[in-house]
């Protein structure tokens, strides 16, 4: 089977190396609407494919970006800097929200919603031939009405398209169980959804609930240490091989090429997340995984995202 990536697909077995959930730059949508003048696209894409090159130096053949909307989803961009790096790029789509959905949304149901990412899935994003490959919805830090709606949409598009779906939560929220339970309800396979941002915390009886349920874990923000120390993330990592979880574990770093949050200005990435990047888990995850075998740098790269995007 293929996937869609930038400009085209490729073949599910080809993906090789790959990064679940990166993104190449994260913006503001009304603010860069507004005062388009405190950005900089030159400098976005520099940072962009300098990271992207460094991860490819290393062996990364594919990066799923997880930006949609609210994260300033740009197709053009990302196909640029796929093109400049020579690296493949899955796609998103979906919406990131926090409590509420943009006005537009006020008086339209999920099914409405629906119809917009498959939109994406179907036909290609924002005028171009890109299409999305996976869905992405957010739960984080809690469930509102218009969260509740995000997920039942997503649910919705997955149904039409069988897109797997790919979350943020707030693990300290356990805000990834209420998100199996709203699939479950609405006939989602679970094993096709990745609970992202697992990774977060030590709780492995939350973290177990949610593998209980046939789900992929994301152990996908490595770097962000304010939120969970690189050694603590390891932890986890490896207690849930000793237990048995391998195949149901996708690793990532999360990071952002350049992102114009106030809490990510440079002076503070150094008190926040001083190692974040692109390649971290080739410094503190794979010399770890290769002790316990070359196998399982494989199946965690490779083999896992290849059954998380591919359609059963
Ligand atoms: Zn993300």
């Amino acid at each position: 089977m293929k996937i869609p990536v930038t400009g085209g697909e490729i073949k599910l077995q080809e993906i090789g190396f790959t990064l679940v959930h990166e993104h190449l730059k994260t913006e503001s949508e009304a603010v860069k609407i507004q005062w388009p003048h405190i950005y900089s696209e030159e400098l976005a894409f520099k940072n962009a494919v300098e990271e992207v090159k460094r991860a490819k130096s290393l062996g990364v053949s594919t990066i799923c970006d997880a930006s949609v909307m609210g994260l300033g989803r740009d197709v053009r961009f990302i196909e640029r800097v796929a093109k400049e790096a020579k690296i493949n790029v899955v796609v998103a789509t979906g919406v990131y929200l926090r409590s509420e959905l943009p006005f537009y949304f006020l008086g339209r149901n999920e099914e409405e919603i629906a119809e917009l990412f498959v939109h994406d899935i179907k036909n290609g994003i924002q005028g171009t031939q890109t299409k999305a490959a996976f869905l992405k919805v957010t739960t984080d830090p809690s469930l509102t009405q218009d969260v509740e709606l995000a997920l039942k949409a997503v649910a919705i598009a997955h149904e039409k398209t069988k897109a797997p779906i790919y979350t943020h939560t707030n693990a300290h929220m356990k805000t990834g169980l209420e998100q199996q339970r709203i699939f479950k309800e609405m006939g989602v396979d679970l094993a096709r959804v990745c609970i992202g941002h697992t990774g977060d915390t030590t709780d492995m009886d939350y973290i177990k609930k949610i593998l209980g349920e046939g789900s992929f874990v994301g152990l996908d923000r490595y770097g962000l240490d304010y939120l969970l120390p690189v050694e603590e993330r390891n932890k986890v990592l490896q207690d849930l091989i000793k237990d048995g979880f391998a195949d149901q574990i996708l690793v990532s770093q999360d990071y952002c090429c350049s992102i114009d949050w106030g809490i990510a200005k440079p002076e503070n990435k150094p008190l926040l997340a001083p190692r974040w990047s692109m390649t971290l888990v080739f410094e503190e995850v794979i010399p770890l995984l290769r002790k316990i075998s070359d196998e399982l740098v494989e199946k965690i790269f490779v083999e896992n995202p290849q059954r998380f995007l591919g359609k059963i």
